[in-house]
């Protein structure tokens, strides 16, 4: 598999010299998908007729190819967030991050499948239908990413961008065994991501190396001055400056003692540190009191954020349009058939906690929760170069194993935390287990600092290769 065994730059390279070309790639690309997506359905809309003879310039990311999450907007392509409420929008204006794309020359292969609305942690609510893991098609892909993860795992493209407010980079990509890499809050754009809960949506890149995370960061993590969460470039250095750089790890144990992790999970995180022991790191345990509480804190503003962003498709501005006998009953028939299930329940619970007698019970206690564990974290930071835990409590599971939502939940314990402080993550393979199916590595850093997630995260990849 072309995409596979190789990476960005050597991709680069041999474009520059001639003994590759974009077509080539592309072809490659396109013959992949036509081999297995119909099984896997990593894609909702492949764009299989494209020009390439687009000259290869010294962009790093021109003429290879691409898949894009269906929320983040290329100007004239449909962006569905795999929901039936979108179904038929077209973008209306390009993301930053498309901007950024094609200033690059970079190939976009299509649109990759998501859980509806981006809540999930399975991809089996897509409006389209579930994709299945390419390790093991049995098995979910994770969520809600799980078509960019699938598409970068099956080598249908060299890269994939997706989007993660709570872990729906990283858990997609340790079930297929890719890297998968959340960024700083506030280090890449979010104009043009169609908002699900935006003070924690984040976009980034899944990819076969840590190698090739760092390349597509590296172009991705622009300023840009009409995101006013952006920060800029200099306030970032200020940050990466007054980091320790001491190798050593912290785990937060207690945290890792959570019902409903597999000893599997534990037993592979535990031998793992061991590996990097050998390459010169210490390993430290580190106390987060309040870390536990996270998921209970994401689920209460991630519904609040989530149920005011979706008010927006109400049948008149954008998507689906349900006609009623009067305005209201427009909006409930519009919304009833429109939304899926997850969203339904999810909008439910945030206007729950968001309404005047509960606000004070719940969204107010979740967001000053949140500035506590934000407040250890950064602490956290002043004596450890990075903290360690598994990407998720359990490998990719079987479709349907999961009924109640509650269980899904539970798989968001690791990937939520740094979702509501703004750290940068990455999951990194770590392995598989008996049946071959890969646990993910999840290392955080102290803000804007992806640069350490870089480094450590390369001698991981060595660490597990000895
Ligand atoms: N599993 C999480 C949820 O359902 C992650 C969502 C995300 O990161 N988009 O909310």
């Amino acid at each position: 598999m072309i995409f596979s065994n190789t990476t960005i730059k050597e991709l680069h390279q041999a474009l520059k010299a001639g003994t590759v070309t974009s077509k080539e790639l592309y072809d490659a690309s396109i013959s992949a998908i036509k081999e297995r997506d119909e099984s896997i359905h990593a894609f909702i809309e492949v764009f299989d007729d494209q020009d390439t003879s687009v000259a290869v310039g010294d962009q790093i990311l021109s003429g290879i190819p691409f898949a894009v999450k269906d929320n983040i907007l290329f100007k004239g392509k449909k962006a569905s967030v795999a929901s039936k409420i979108l179904e038929n929008y077209v973008a209306s204006y390009d993301s930053k991050i498309a901007e950024i794309l094609k200033e690059q020359g970079a190939i976009l292969i299509g649109r990759a499948n998501m859980d509806d609305s981006a809540m999930g942690t399975s991809t089996e609510s897509s409006y389209y239908g579930i994709t299945r893991n390419p390790i093991d098609e049995t098995r979910v892909p994770g969520g809600s990413s799980g078509g960019p993860a699938a598409a970068v795992a099956a080598g249908m493209v060299m890269y994939a961008l997706g989007s993660d407010t709570g872990g729906s980079i990283r858990q997609p990509a340790a079930c297929c065994g890719v890297v998968g890499l959340k960024p700083t809050y506030g280090s890449v754009s979010r104009r043009g991501l169609i908002a699900l809960a935006s003070s924690l949506d984040v976009i980034g890149p899944i990819t076969h190396s840590v190698e090739d995370a760092e390349t597509v960061f590296n172009v991705i993590h622009e300023y840009d001055e009409l995101d006013n969460t952006s920060v800029p470039l200099d306030v970032r250095k200020t940050y990466q400056e007054k980091n320790v750089n001491n190798k050593v790890i912290g785990v937060p144990r207690s945290f890792l003692e959570v019902e409903g992790i597999h000893p599997d999970v534990l037993k592979n995180f535990n031998k793992s540190l061991e590996k990097m022991k050998q390459k010169g790191y210490s390993i430290v345990d580190v106390e987060l009191p309040n870390i536990k509480h996270a998921l209970a804190v994401y689920y209460i503003i991630q519904p609040a954020e989530a149920s005011s962003n979706l008010a927006r498709y109400d049948g008149i501005r954008y998507g689906l349009s349900e006609k009623g006998e009067d305005l209201i009953d427009g909006y409930k028939k519009t919304k009833t058939a429109g939304f899926g299930r997850e969203v339904q329940r999810r909008i439910m619970l945030g206007t729950y906690v968001l309404s005047s007698g509960y606000h004070d019970e719940y969204y107010y206690k979740a967001r000053q929760l949140r500035a506590k564990i934000t407040e250890e974290i950064r602490e956290v930071f002043e004596t450890i170069d990075i903290l360690a835990t598994p990407t998720a409590p359990n490998v990719a599971f079987k479709f349907g194993e999961k009924k109640d939502p509650i269980s899904l939940y539970l798989e968001d314990i690791f990937t939520v935390p740094y979702n509501l402080t703004g750290n940068p993550a990455i999951s990194i393979p770590s392995g598989t287990n008996r049946e071959g199916m890969p646990f993910g590595m999840h290392f955080t850093a102290p803000m804007f600092c992806e640069n350490k997630l870089f480094a450590v995260g390369k001698d991981f990849e060595n660490a597990i290769l000895e």
